[in-house]
């Protein structure tokens, strides 16, 4: 019976390695991933990502129940992307605190994903406080919370070490890490579009920490602005080097950079939709240690998400409720989408959904 590789047409010679590696289950190099990114073929390429995803989750792609809140906007890192950043002066700053956050948070979600600025007042008894308070509440929902940048700036503000913080996080609840603050891990692009955000090294060394203390996370990065392909393919070496290290990473998410109100747009990349699919589909090839790429609508817009489905994404993420951070940084994708709307996109890419919970097990297997 012919495999679905030996369907796929590659017309660059220099995708036909490639494509005999992945069939046979080898791993990838960087100048393969080079060979992918310099290539025109985007048929085949997302042809080849999608027998991948096929190889490793068949016909299932996963969807979860859950709700993000934004706790704060204040930020001490003012990021060159960023339109959701402000100074505890302006006018439409804000902080939320534990009460103003649980009325947020509907009953019946899997997944509690928060996530704010670098809020230079903020100490450690706040954000165990708010677990604490979030696990008392909601005692069958998985709390995923504080991005990297996030922990290693509250470690730096309490001198203590990303250990220690992680420690204290994780006794009040915390249940798992969300991805966001990698942008590119390259020194010399951060330099450019976030001098004063947590380095590269400490974004990957706070993942490290999390997963030695069984603190699953997901990793992201954020494409299209003023890095080549040579930096993202570098990024996505990075963490597979980590996962070969420690195995923490349940998914990964890219991210395109979207052109809103920030400082950087006149110097980005204009957005592709080849680059999306292309972005999505080498992930899948490179990360071939990493179980789960999700194609997050609420970035990508609701139908190149679905288009990725066929491009190595096995997972649509979440209804998501309350995000402000896409939506700032101009996404016009909706704040929220209904599980039902969810499956049938997921449907109408010829795939079958199924609802999971944060570690991307199917919820009915789940025990609580
Ligand atoms: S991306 Fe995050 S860390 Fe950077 S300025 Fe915006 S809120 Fe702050």
């Amino acid at each position: 019976m012919p495999s679905c590789f030996d369907e796929i047409n590659v017309t660059e010679p220099s995708l036909k390695p490639v494509l005999e590696k992945v069939s046979r289950g080898e791993r990838l190099s960087r100048n393969d991933g080079l060979a992918l990114e310099h290539s025109d073929d985007l048929h085949a390429i997302c042809g080849l990502a999608d027998c991948v995803r096929k190889r490793m989750h068949g016909s299932r792609v996963g969807y979860i129940v859950n709700v993000h809140v934004d706790y704060t906007n204040i930020c001490s890192s003012g990021c060159r992307f960023c339109a959701f950043g402000r100074s505890d002066k302006d006018d439409d700053s804000y902080l939320l605190n534990s009460n103003d956050i649980t009325v947020r948070i509907p009953e019946g979600v899997d997944e509690i994903h928060i996530v704010g600025g670098i809020n230079p007042d903020l100490k450690l008894g706040f954000f165990t406080g708010l677990l604490s308070d979030l696990r008392d509440k909601f005692p069958d929902a998985v709390l995923k919370t504080f991005s990297a940048v996030e922990i290693q700036g509250l470690a730096r503000r309490e001198n203590l070490s990303i250990s220690e913080v992680l420690k204290s996080l994780k006794d009040a609840g915390l249940g798992m890490i969300p991805g966001g603050g990698a942008e590119i891990l390259d020194p010399e692009i951060r330099s450019e579009i976030c001098p004063d955000k947590a380095t590269a090294d400490e974004y990957i060394d706070v993942h490290r920490k999390a997963h030695e203390l069984g603190i699953p996370s997901n990793t992201t990065m954020l494409y299209g602005h003023i890095e080549a392909p040579e930096h993202r393919i570098d990024h996505l070496l990075r963490l597979r080097d980590l996962q070969d290290e420690t195995n923490g990473i349940i998914a990964h998410i890219p991210l395109p950079y979207l052109h809103g109100a920030n400082e950087l747009s006149e110097r980005a990349h204009p957005q592709s939709g080849i680059l999306d699919l292309k972005v999505m589909a080498i992930s899948r090839l490179l990360l071939d240690n990493v179980p789960h790429i999700k194609s997050y609508w609420r970035a990508l817009g609701i139908r190149m998400a679905q288009v990725a489905l066929r491009a190595g994404a096995d997972d649509m993420d979440g209804t998501i409720g309350q995000e402000e951070i896409m939506h700032e940084a101009g996404s016009d994708a909706p704040r929220s989408l209904g599980p039902d709307h969810l499956e049938q996109i997921i449907k109408d890419a010829g795939l079958e959904p199924y609802r999971r919970d944060a570690l991307h097990r199917p919820i009915e297997e789940v025990v609580k």
